[in-house]
């Protein structure tokens, strides 16, 4: 025992230097008297666009209902199938059953724990309508690949962006590929608010206007309703909170990927497999692959060290996809990342000591 602390993350090394500003920001939304839908969001919405790439960003309530929106909008529904990682947090998948679509599963390829065209492929049938492609943990997905099936097939592509605020692919920023992304700020997120909301940015002015209407009970004008829409909107105060934060997200994801070089580097046991380097990951998740896990995880504990699992058990074999059909078996990359992945600490303000110190841990095993 060491006597040194690590925990899995840490919002004070980020919100503590800002606290001034956050602080104007909360009472600035307080003394205008004006909650929903005002300049906050605004101004929140032309930052994110301008920093994803994109024309347009309207901010919704969280990040699954992004994706639920974007679905919406582009009038996938009942009868429609839609492709999706088997290793996705559930929420992607949530998506696709609320707007009345079905999921089918993709198994990922196990050395990035990403989808690929060619997986993705196999699955296409006479129903297939969109593909939602996950950039999970916080690495971009063959993108130029799901742009080309998707154009051969005629299929809608859509990001899960949920983990890849600020990641980048051949200069370009998650979010910007495709007919639409969604992004959560839950406050775990490599942008996060300070309660839930996210957001959807999108080159196609057709879809972020009929997301904007979607969101706000199916309607533009007030009490005239062209659909039946929901409330899914960005609040002036998370809007306030997250304009205060977006300006330091590249110097966080830089921390970010010092810190995992540094992990990286540092671990040499033949015991713990990462996953393939990309220099673009924005790192929202530091993953490592052990067959023992649960002892390593005990291991960790033991020397103050918190770590999570991003997810112990893969869609296929989840209670509330039963009615899929699928069985054990049927996703072997899916359940090999469910049995063996750990998420290590990794977050803005973590020192190299603390990497350093789960390092030494993970080569003793
Ligand atoms: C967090 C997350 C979501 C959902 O976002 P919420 O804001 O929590 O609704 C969707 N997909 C992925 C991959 C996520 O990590």
């Amino acid at each position: 025992m060491s006597g040194m602390r690590v925990p899995y993350t840490d919002f004070g090394k980020m919100h503590d230097p800002l606290r001034a500003e956050l602080d104007a920001a909360w009472k600035r939304v307080m003394d205008r008297e004006w909650f929903i839908g005002g300049e906050e969001d605004e101004a929140f919405e032309q930052a994110f666009a301008a920093y994803c790439g994109t024309k347009y960003c309207v901010g919704v309530g969280n990040g699954l209902d992004a994706l639920r929106l974007i679905l919406l909008a582009a009038k996938i529904g009942e009868g429609d199938e839609v492709l999706v990682p088997a290793n996705t947090f559930i929420a992607s998948v949530l998506a696709i059953s609320y707007v009345g679509a079905t999921p089918v599963l993709v198994d990922p390829d196990p050395e990035t724990a990403l989808i690929t065209p060619a997986e993705a492929a196999k699955h296409i049938t006479s129903r297939t309508k969109a593909i939602m492609v996950v950039h999970l943990y916080g690495r971009i997905a063959e993108m130029e690949g799901f742009e080309k099936l998707a154009g051969e097939h005629g299929l809608f592509l859509l990001e899960d962006a949920a983990q890849a605020h600020g990641a980048v692919r051949n200069g370009k920023k998650a979010g910007s590929f495709g007919g639409g992304a969604g992004f959560s700020f839950y406050p775990g997120k490599n942008l996060g608010a300070m309660g839930d909301a996210g957001a959807v940015v999108t080159d196609d002015p057709e879809l972020a206007r009929r997301v904007r209407m979607l969101g706000n009970y199916g309607s533009e004008k007030k009490y005239r309703h062209e659909a039946q829409g929901v409330n899914s909107r960005l609040d002036e105060l998370q809007a306030a909170l997250l304009r205060v934060k977006l300006p330091h997200l590249d110097a966080w994801t830089a921390e970010r990927r010092r810190l995992a070089a540094l992990y990286a580097g540092e671990i040499r046991n033949p015991r713990i497999r990462l996953l393939k380097k990309d220099p673009g990951n924005g790192y929202h998740i530091f993953p490592v692959l052990c067959d023992d896990r649960e002892r390593l995880r005990t291991e960790l504990a033991e020397e103050g060290i918190q770590t999570l699992i991003h997810y112990p058990i893969p869609i296929h074999l989840q209670e509330a996809y039963r009615e899929l059909g699928y069985r054990q078996g049927d996703f072997p990359a899916a359940e090999m990342l469910a049995a063996t992945e750990l998420s290590l600490p990794l977050y803005p303000g973590m020192t190299e000591e603390q990497v350093l110190h789960v390092a030494s841990v993970l080569n003793r095993h």
